[in-house]
């Protein structure tokens, strides 16, 4: 089988109301995705999508002619791109899409097909209000879910304590909340400095008190020493890495034992191959891996996918926070995806990803 042609597709959704993001200055007026569709020379064709591809047209003649199937050899050409130009794991996505098709399979069995379905957190995002925060928690809990997770600002931390206070009061001891301080990467631009070690120690054992789950990114990835001694002195679990930028990247923060749960999006940190050893590292380590996912439908589709097949846990991230963030405006371009009444994420029976491209949206907001 040869690789045809790959076509990216620029999708721009306009968003009214806006979306302000707990981790960007600057809240969002449209939602851009990029989709990218591989075409073969068999007549199959396979769609990836998370991550803006920017610059690959420079690329794509390494791929044309090539075979879809030989998918080592297509993540190692990504990763070589990784060093002058972005990292280009949609297109991985869409190569398995195409391999599962093949082989007429969910991709999730042909990465151990451990499970047809994983638990959803909630994954919240914008700065809510205690009260706001703690309203939200509770429909997320009426709706099936069984967890969220809060994003706290840097400069606003006593307000998102007090949020996860509130949370934690409305839906009481039976539903997990995790925090995230979004330390870890930045969005362009932002040069403000990070939170200082003690700070952060104050914070946690707040959280701690307050029964979270997983304290996630509370520190820059250089500051090991620093997330070892939070989880060593409050006892709570650190998660991180999901925007790590290579696989031996996250190796050594395995090595290292830097966290409890690691975190990196298949679409955007370390792709879907490769995920997988990061998986089997750590649960050898008896630790969590369970990706990260913000991006589209198709790039939670990706991360399901490996997830659900690796085993991951204990939930698996579901961007969602209502009215600004809802399953159709994230999943714009395709049929939503959606919790069943469980609280589960279930991974699409038919032959690769699964997913329903809604070709008139395309059409509308192709750019
Ligand atoms: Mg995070």
């Amino acid at each position: 089988m040869k690789i045809t042609a790959i076509t990216l597709t620029r999708l721009l959704q306009p968003l009214d109301p806006p979306f302000a993001a707990a981790w960007d200055p600057n809240p969002r007026t449209e939602f851009a995705a990029t989709l990218v569709t591989v075409h073969t020379d068999e007549g199959i064709t396979g769609y990836g999508s998370g991550d803006t591809m920017d610059g690959f047209e420079a690329f794509e003649h390494l791929f044309i002619g090539t075979d879809p199937l030989q998918i080592l050899n297509q993540v190692r050409r990504i990763e070589t791109i990784n060093f002058h130009g972005g990292r280009y794991w949609p297109l991985e996505a869409a190569l398995w899409d195409i391999i599962g098709q093949v082989a007429g399979l969910p991709v999730s069995v042909l990465f151990g097909g451990a499970r047809d379905r994983l638990p959803a957190y909630a994954s919240s995002g914008e700065l809510k209000a205690p009260e706001a925060r703690a309203e939200s928690a509770l429909a997320a809990k009426e709706l099936g879910f069984r967890a969220m997770k809060i994003r706290i600002a840097r400069h606003r931390l006593a307000e998102g304590v007090a949020a996860v206070r509130a949370a934690r009061e409305a839906v009481g001891e039976d539903f997990e909340l995790m925090v995230d301080l979004n330390q870890m990467w930045r969005m362009s631009g932002d040069i403000e400095a990070a939170l200082p070690l003690a700070k952060v120690q104050r914070v946690a054992a707040e959280l701690t008190e307050l029964g979270v789950l997983w304290l996630e990114e509370p520190l820059p990835q250089v500051d090991v020493v620093g997330a070892q001694r939070v989880r060593a002195e409050t006892g709570i679990q650190i998660a991180g890495g999901e925007m790590v930028r290579s696989l031996p990247e996250i190796m050594a923060l395995i090595e290292a034992d830097a966290f409890d749960v690691y975190q990196p999006d298949v679409a955007l940190a370390v792709g879907m191959y490769r995920a997988r050893q990061v998986a089997e590292s750590a649960n050898l380590r008896h630790r969590l891996f369970t990706p990260h996912t913000w991006s589209n439908g198709l790039g939670l589709l990706a991360n399901l996918h490996v997830a659900a097949g690796v085993d991951a846990g204990p939930y698996l991230e579901f961007p969602f926070d209502p009215p600004g963030w809802t399953a159709e405006r994230r999943d714009f371009f395709m049929t939503p995806l959606m919790i069943d009444a469980a609280g589960d994420l279930v991974v699409p029976d038919a032959p690769g990803l699964g997913v329903e491209i809604d070709h008139d949206a395309v059409a509308r907001y192709t750019v």
